[in-house]
């Protein structure tokens, strides 16, 4: 993993192979903690490790770079404190990150990639394409600065931002890794979901793996018609396969995968809408999280009418399906993903 110097990104180190790393360059065991946990506390440079002799300090500069997240702009709700943040990655592009705060405590809202490729048609985030993926200690520093600037420690982790995170996944997985680690940000799986737009092989890997994270699966139609209007992957994955997929995930880890529906005006929010989707998912303990859509200027669908959510949720439930309506947090700022980017790809 070296940098654009040649350097080593020793933040996409997990705790063993540092050691391992350490142990070959002659050094204690015990250094190798030391510096896993200055990275932790968001350190940008060896210089700040100030418990490292000065020569060890100065070797390591030599072989490992530390890339860091800058941040560009800040939004804070003045209606329920959620915090949008912009940061800019070493190489200039940028990325957001959101910080929701709930009353079991704050869960950051990551990205996985810089734009998306998976071209949804009511989403900001793919309008340029995908750029690149993000590299694992990019996601963790979205994390761990976004807790330094919030001044609070993170409880939980979405990967629900900018990009698909199972189209990066193996940069994704050493993300889970690293942030789960006890001597790091220690956040437990289960306080961990990771929303995928349906990548049905990906799903699969994933759960061969039977990490206790939530997988939230963006269904946003019931049937591949709506769907197809709505997400291009439905062209590689019909719902059939998803729904499979999704089952064996629950067979697989013994975690039951939940839905996000984004209620879209007169696309997908209607009752024979609702039918369909209590079709599929009776009887089978799934939940449903309707969202209504944050309007996007550039993409002209329309969000649902509340009433009309309200009408699409108690048909849900009625018909056997758990819901829950989605509290839009930070609606007064630029709240949807990727707007706070395109703004600042429309400055001049
Ligand atoms: S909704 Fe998610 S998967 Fe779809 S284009 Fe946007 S970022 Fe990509």
């Amino acid at each position: 993993m070296p940098d654009g110097s040649g350097k080593k990104d020793i933040k996409a180190l997990l705790p063993d192979e540092l050691a391992a790393d350490f142990q070959a360059l002659g050094l204690p065991g015990y250094r190798a903690g030391q510096v896993f946990r200055w990275l932790d506390r968001g350190v940008r440079a060896f210089d700040e490790m100030s418990d490292l002799p000065k020569g060890l300090r100065e070797r390591l500069d030599g072989l490992y770079a530390i890339p860091s997240l800058t941040m560009l702009r800040r939004q804070v709700s003045a209606k329920d404190g959620t915090e949008k943040y912009l940061w800019a990655l070493p190489d200039g592009e940028s990325v957001e990150t959101v910080l929701m705060r709930y009353k079991h405590g704050s869960t950051v809202c990551i990205s996985s990639q810089v734009g998306c490729r998976m071209g949804c048609a009511f989403c900001a985030s793919t309008i340029g394409g995908k750029v690149r993926d993000l590299t694992a200690s990019e996601m963790l520093d979205e994390v761990l600065r976004t807790g330094l600037a919030a001044g609070e420690r993170v409880d939980g982790i979405v990967l629900m931002g900018i990009g698909e995170p199972l189209d990066n996944f193996d940069n994704v997985l050493r993300f889970l890794r690293l942030v789960n680690a006890p001597d790091g940000a220690n956040i437990g799986m289960r306080h961990i979901s990771l929303s995928t737009c349906g990548l049905v092989e990906a799903i699969d890997k994933l759960a061969a793996l039977h990490l206790q994270l939530t997988l939230s699966v963006s269904l946003h139609a019931p049937d591949d018609e709506t769907r197809a209007r709505l997400m291009p992957v439905n062209a590689a994955y019909g719902v059939d396969a998803l729904y499979a997929a999704c089952e064996r995930y629950f067979h697989t880890t013994g975690r039951r995968v939940s839905f996000e529906y984004a209620m879209v005006r007169d696309v997908n929010d209607t009752p024979r809408h609702a039918d369909m989707l209590i079709r599929r998912l009776r009887g089978t303990g799934s939940h449903v999280n309707l969202i209504r859509l944050n309007y996007v200027s550039e993409r002209g669908l329309l969000p649902s009418p509340e009433q009309t959510v309200r009408a699409f949720a108690d048909r849900l439930s009625a018909g056997g399906v758990t819901v829950t309506v989605r509290r839009r947090l930070g609606s007064d700022i630029d709240a949807a993903c990727g707007q706070l980017r395109r703004g600042r790809m429309r400055e001049p």
